[in-house]
């Protein structure tokens, strides 16, 4: 790896991609030097101990480096089965939200903070049950 490239997103010109799933043994490691740990909020789990997620589902999304990410097996489990997200904004920050719409960024290879709180109100919830509930309380 590039030490200068260290920190920051790759470049779209010379991205290493894998044709198929399962990444290239260079592919992997590239990605694991980029981001030393999980990049889920505040995790601190090796990313040589992590899975490669697709941020973008295969094969809607490339094997690649800007859509790969490490996640430990108990983030990658809250993904996949328990409603939290995970997004890369153009930076290459990662961006996991949380089902009660909490949101964290945790910079290309940096460690995460959270940007944003927005308890989302639940869909389908009539002006009529809140102001039941309003009057319950
Ligand atoms: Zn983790």
């Amino acid at each position: 790896m590039n030490p200068q490239n260290a920190g920051h997103p790759p470049d779209p010109g010379t991205e290493l991609i894998t044709e198929g799933y399962t990444p290239s043994a260079a592919l992997a490691r590239k990605v694991r030097q980029a981001h030393p740990t999980c990049v889920a909020p505040s995790c601190t789990v090796p990313s040589t101990a992590c899975d490669l997620d697709h941020v973008v589902p295969w094969p809607l999304g490339p094997t690649s480096e800007g859509n790969l990410r490490p996640l430990c097996r108990r983030h990658h489990l809250l993904k996949t089965h328990l409603g939290h997200t995970l997004a890369v904004d153009p930076t290459g920050a990662a961006i996991w939200t949380t089902p009660t719409g909490h949101r964290y960024l945790r910079p290309f290879g940096g460690e995460s903070r959270l940007i944003v709180v927005p308890a989302r109100r639940r869909r389908g919830r009539t002006r009529a049950a809140e102001e039941l509930s309003a009057d319950a309380g």
